[in-house]
């Protein structure tokens, strides 16, 4: 049946039919501890009773009626994500990319209505990821993503990750806004230093830049702050932020936050999608925030994310010879092995463990956040077994 998909995925056997919290099922019953979690997607887990619930109800009232009208959810999960964030505006999506497409829009358009038409480059790091349409992959800058696709576009240029002496020389007057990840997702896991995202918004202050943050992967709690940059307190907000993935825990949904200054540009006509912020969408996104946002559920995040991280660095003290480096934050973490980390995912997926994989050699972990100490207990004891047998098959 696989030959009718257009096979830009390459996906191993399974298939799965059902999940339940950190697991997931396939037909014939076997059973499988989830530490990728549709990338960082299903913050709740797997079918969250409030989640159903909340889709089953929406899904008997009323499905979609398309931003004509307006949508109480959408209205009621903005007034959230704005009390608990730098952002005074939310545009709902559908997806990652569609919230970083909003993002750079708004950026460009901020810069028109300012009176400052040529600012309009957006400065973005190697090993960015921020989406597969023509505009996100130009700002992702990845050669593979890139190619055959045409002549490269105009107005993004790319710095090497970390290097503020470049990004400082880069900024001009022709600068539109830089756009980065606060933990770098598919380029290998990689947080940014929170003095780092600091300077980051100094320089930006300084010179006029908007800066924008693309949190579609690190946010939604996944670094133990309901976003990555909460963890600098207010002293490196961006003045637009893109989320998606865990916000909806499983249901497509995403979002571009803006500043009302940022977003000052953006009026009737200016953008628009069909279903961004349709009610079933917004039902559900209103009880993952609320779920996040509960009382104690961040520092649980926090207290597992110890354990997790504890348990990594026993893999990298065990298996020094494979493992190089425990990299990340919170839940959005992984080891950097010293080859390619495909191998050892397919040795962890036999033994019933579904882990990911991310750029620079890394096996890439991003579970549900609702895991415990025992199921990361189970999951570092399978990679170790992984490992050991990685080893084994070189000799
Ligand atoms: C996944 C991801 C995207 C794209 O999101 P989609 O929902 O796949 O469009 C953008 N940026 C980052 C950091 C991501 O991890």
């Amino acid at each position: 049946m696989r030959e009718a998909m257009l096979p830009v995925y390459a996906p191993p056997e399974e298939i799965f039919t059902r999940g339940e919290g950190m697991r997931l099922f396939t037909e014939d019953g076997k059973v499988y501890l989830d530490f990728i979690a549709g990338i960082a997607v299903n913050a709740l887990g797997h079918a969250h009773p409030k989640m159903v619930e909340a889709l089953k109800d929406q899904a008997e009232k009323l499905w979609h009626t398309s931003n004509m009208f307006r949508v109480r959810g959408g209205e009621e999960l903005s007034e959230k994500y704005c009390a608990n964030t730098f952002a005074d505006q939310v545009f709902f999506t559908n997806s990652g990319t569609e919230a970083i497409e909003c993002a750079l829009k708004t950026a460009r358009k901020y810069h028109y209505v300012n009176g400052e038409p040529h600012r309009q480059e957006i400065i973005t790091f190697t090993g960015a990821f921020h989406g597969r349409s023509f505009a996100a992959i130009n700002a992702g800058g990845n050669p593979a993503y890139l190619e055959g696709f045409g002549e490269p576009m105009a107005g993004f240029k790319q710095l090497p990750f970390g290097d503020m002496h470049a990004l400082k020389a880069a900024i001009s007057k022709d600068t539109c806004a830089v756009l980065v990840e606060p933990v770098q997702g598919e380029g290998g896991v990689r947080d940014i230093p929170e003095s780092c995202l600091i300077e980051l918004r100094k320089l930006c202050d300084e010179t006029g830049t908007l800066l924008i943050y693309d949190e579609v992967q690190c946010g939604a709690g996944r670094t133990g702050k309901m976003f990555a940059h909460q963890w600098c307190e207010g002293k490196a907000d961006p003045d637009i932020m893109a989320v998606a993935k865990g916000v909806g825990g499983g249901f497509p949904m995403g979002a571009c936050l803006v500043t009302e200054e940022a977003g000052k540009g953006m009026r009737p006509g200016s953008h628009g999608s069909t279903y961004g912020g349709n009610p079933l969408a917004m039902a559900v996104g209103n009880v993952v925030f609320d779920e996040l946002a509960g009382e104690g559920f961040m520092e649980e995040v926090r207290r597992v994310s110890g354990t997790l991280k504890q348990g990594l660095a026993s893999l990298k003290d065990r298996h020094p010879e494979i493992v190089e480096e425990v990299r990340g934050k919170g839940l959005l973490c992984g080891l950097k092995l010293n080859r390619a980390p495909k191998p050892v995912q397919q040795l962890a997926r036999e033994k019933n463990l579904l882990v990911g994989v991310a750029g620079d050699n890394v096996l890439r972990l991003a579970p549900p956040l609702i895991a415990t100490d025992a199921d990361i207990r189970e999951a570092v004891e399978i990679l170790d077994a992984c490992l050991t047998e990685a080893k084994a098959q070189e000799s």
